[in-house]
This record gives structure tokens, C-alpha cells and sequence, in this order.
């Protein structure tokens, strides 16, 4: 079961996701390897791999933002609590089991209520606000994807940073304007990959 989260803060947070990736492809695409690499396959290539890798985060993200995370399913009939301390416990379930009280149902060993989902989840890591959901069981192969993949892409467009300006840029030599605005798209592509390998690296860390 998958619900989409009518969560300010998460439906902001995706927007600005994809914000940063559209305007990254444009950056490297338009700025870095048109410029410079336009007239060899080397350019063409270098466009194919990235757009790959593009790609392939936004499946990733897709899947984590849509797929249930392990959302624990509501009870089909009303706890009775009366035997909540008796020590006896649900039959159906093992001792270990507890129950959340906002749910009013039972829940297995690390299981926790996340209060933005309104919803008990099954190994629950994290509420993410770039994906909208939260990490848990089920989708976080899909949430360390996207990191992978985010990761992958920021460190791809700072090699193109580098390759791009170590090569011979012929509209630059002729247009000044375009080479004041491909100097402004080269900051602010670096600043969004720093910033962007910065968060990946800190998230992955703690993921480990
Ligand atoms: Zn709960
Ligand atoms: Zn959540």
C-alpha cells in the first residue's frame, strides 16, 4: 500500500529535488560539454552517460517516494487493551511484539510510529522530507539508490567542471557575455555539487 503524503515540507522538498537535478543536467549539458566537446562523440558520450545517470535517480527516487516503506497494517477487528499487561499478549502475535497506542495496533520488534506518516512502520530508519515518505523496510534499497545515484551525479558533473575548462572553449574566446554566464552556471553547478556530495556522504555514513 502507497500513499502520497500531503506534506508541505515533503512536496517542497521534491520540488527542489528536482529543481537541482533538471537545472544540473542543463548546466553540464548546455555549459560544460557543448562548449567544449560539441564537435567529438567524446561530448556525445559524455552527454549519454550522464542523462543515464540522471535517469536512473529519478527512478530511484520515484520508487522510494511511491513504494510502501512497511507501513503495519491496521488491525482487522479493535484491540482489546484489557490484556495489554496480562502478560498474555495478542495470540496471533510473539511476546516481543508492542503496541502503538495512536494506532491502536500491534507491531513487530522495531517497528516505530512516524508521526508525519500518521502510521507505524516496519524498521523504521528515517522520515525523509526529499522523498516525501519514510525509510523503512521496504523502500530503503530505493533511498540508498538515490544516493548512490545523487552521489554519482555530483561527482560527475565536477569531473565535466574540470575537463570542460581544461579544454578550448571557441564561443568563449569570441563572446564575452557567454563567457561571463558560463563562469556563473560553473559556480553555481559546483556549489550545487558540493553542497549535494556533502549531504549524500553524510547521510550515507549514517545509513552505514
Ligand atoms: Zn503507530
Ligand atoms: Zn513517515
Amino acid at each position: 500500500m502507497a500513499v502520497f503524503r500531503l506534506d508541505p515540507c515533503g512536496i517542497i522538498c521534491i520540488i527542489l529535488t528536482y529543481l537541482a537535478v533538471f537545472y544540473a543536467d542543463y548546466a553540464v549539458v548546455e555549459w560544460m560539454v557543448i562548449p567544449t566537446m560539441s564537435t567529438s562523440l567524446w561530448g556525445a558520450f559524455n552527454v549519454v552517460c550522464f542523462n543515464t545517470i540522471v535517469f536512473l535517480l529519478i527512478m530511484a527516487h520515484l520508487r522510494a517516494v511511491f513504494s510502501d516503506p512497511g507501513i503495519v497494517p491496521f488491525p482487522d477487528n479493535n484491540l482489546d487493551f484489557s490484556d495489554m499487561h496480562s502478560g498474555v499478549g495478542s495470540p496471533v502475535h510473539k511476546e516481543d511484539w508492542t503496541v502503538c497506542s495512536r494506532c491502536e495496533t500491534y507491531r513487530p520488534p522495531r517497528a516505530h510510529h512516524c508521526r508525519i506518516c500518521r502510521r507505524c512502520i516496519r524498521r523504521m530508519d528515517h522520515h525523509c522530507p526529499w522523498i516525501n515518505n519514510c525509510v523503512g523496510e521496504l523502500n530503503q534499497k530505493y533511498f540508498i539508490q538515490f544516493l548512490v545515484f545523487v552521489g554519482l551525479a555530483s561527482l560527475y558533473s565536477v569531473i565535466m567542471v574540470i575537463i570542460s575548462w581544461a579544454s578550448d572553449c571557441v564561443d568563449c574566446k569570441n563572446e564575452m557575455v557567454f563567457k561571463q554566464h558560463r563562469v556563473i552556471h560553473t559556480v553555481l553547478l559546483l556549489i550545487e555539487s558540493l553542497l549535494f556530495g556533502i549531504f549524500v556522504i553524510a547521510i550515507m555514513c549514517d545509513q552505514v
